[in-house]
């Protein structure tokens, strides 16, 4: 008689969010073939709770301290471990799991990252804050305990499977492509007044609220060009963004033969997430089949940087290197904040965090060793300076 396959242990740190539901959905197509560990989330209590009902989890983590009882409450009669705080989210990042997503928003998913790193497991990284706060630390872990890190950003997924099987020296360039965003054909003069609500719907992509700004700002594609470099190793300057309206082509690979290969497929968070689930094999999975005829043509633009300066300030960060995107997370987080509150208007979050960056970048940034002490010091000072650069401009 053949045994049955043993089950995949699964844990989703920020399973509340929208790649955490994405990723949620693709476990409901095969519920049999995984045992949840670990569920995390923060205010969201009720999908927390649902989900871990659902999934029949070992524990559910709410990373909001003070919501403790409401989550027992929420769990009672089901056997499923309640906890809270930060500190229990790190705990259940080292709960044994052969796959381990890591979609928390923020400098936040970077320690229990590396707490799923230290136990040998397979990390799929949505988390990009990681590898822009973080990169070198990220990696020796990975290193150090023979981890798999497997990215789910979208771009960053189609940059690993157009590198399948090739050999990285012969890699000329890399292009990373960008929808343009929720103001890609505002006049300049109206972004300037953007609200919170205009900025968080996106043309595309159905994302969470802060990533949905960030893509509207073009922040969210200046952390990706730092994820790039850090995760593939890439020199800054063989990075590129190219606006594609459409966002089918999410990244594209140009070799040294002068041939570009490029990853189309649906804007659905679903795929990447897929695939690196199944990873090395290729899911089945329900998404939309293109129909390239009916779609007719696929449409670039180069970007433009009076529109976009987040992109220059990403390149100012990956040449100081070192702690400088560690502030420029920081910073970059303080500012959109500050412009969900209301503090400050959409342009000024990229006054801020260019300020930030230029105070901070006499302080030996780029030589700091990369420690999770470093970091958090960095992160936490370029907060600061964040707030009082955003209190000066209200002036
Ligand atoms: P969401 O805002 O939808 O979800 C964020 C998740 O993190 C929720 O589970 C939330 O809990 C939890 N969370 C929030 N703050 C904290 C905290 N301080 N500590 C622990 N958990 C916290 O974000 P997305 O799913 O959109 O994005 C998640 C990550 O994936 C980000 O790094 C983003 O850049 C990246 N990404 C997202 C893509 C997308 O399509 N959405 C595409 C590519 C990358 P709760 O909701 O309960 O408060
Ligand atoms: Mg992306």
């Amino acid at each position: 008689m053949t045994q049955p396959a043993a089950k995949r242990r699964i844990s989703i740190f920020g399973a509340t969010g929208s790649i955490g539901d994405s990723t949620l959905s693709i476990l409901r197509l095969n519920p049999k073939a995984y045992d949840v560990v670990a569920l995390t989330g923060s205010g969201n209590i009720k999908a927390l709770a649902e989900a871990a009902r659902e999934f029949n989890a070992e524990i559910a983590v709410t990373a909001d301290d003070v919501r403790l009882g409401e989550l027992k409450e929420a769990l009672a009669g089901t056997g499923i471990e309640a906890a809270a705080g930060a500190q229990a989210i790190e705990d259940a990042a080292s709960r044994p799991a052969d796959w381990i997503m890591s979609a928390i928003v923020g400098a936040a998913g970077l320690p229990p990252g590396l707490k799923a790193l230290e136990q040998g497991t397979t990390l799929a990284l949505a988390n990009k804050e990681s590898l822009v706060t973080a990169g070198p630390l990220l990696l020796d872990t990975a290193r150090r305990h023979n981890a798999t890190i497997l990215p789910v950003d979208s771009e960053h997924s189609a940059i690993f499977q157009a590198l399948n099987g090739e050999n990285i020296d012969t890699v000329e360039r890399v292009i990373i492509t960008a929808s343009g965003g929720a103001f890609r054909d505002w006049p300049l003069d109206d972004i300037a007044k953007a609200t919170p609500e205009q900025a968080s719907s996106h043309p595309n992509w159905n994302m969470g609220q802060r990533i949905t700004i960030d893509s509207a700002s073009m922040f969210n594609k200046a952390l990706e060009l730092i994820e790039t470099r850090e995760f593939f190793g890439v020199q800054p300057d063989q990075i590129e963004v190219l606006i594609h309206p459409e966002s089918l082509i999410h990244a594209m690979v140009g070799f040294c033969d002068k041939g570009l290969l490029a990853h189309v497929g649906p804007h659905d968070m679903r795929h990447a997430i897929g695939y690196a689930l199944g990873y090395p094999n290729r899911p089945d999975l329900p998404l939309e089949r293109l129909d390239l005829a009916k779609i007719g043509q696929l449409t670039f633009q180069a970007p433009d940087m009076a529109r976009y300066p987040a992109l220059e300030l990403a390149r100012r960060v990956m040449e100081i290197h070192g702690l400088a995107g560690a502030v420029f997370n920081g910073a970059k987080e303080a500012a959109l904040d500050g412009f969900i509150s209301r503090q400050i208007g959409f342009n000024d979050m990229v006054r801020v965090v260019g300020n930030v960056i230029e105070l901070m970048s006499g302080e030996g940034l780029g030589n700091a060793a990369i420690t999770l002490d470093s970091v958090r010091e960095a992160d936490q000072m370029a907060r600061k300076h964040a707030v009082q650069s955003m209190a000066a401009l209200k002036l």
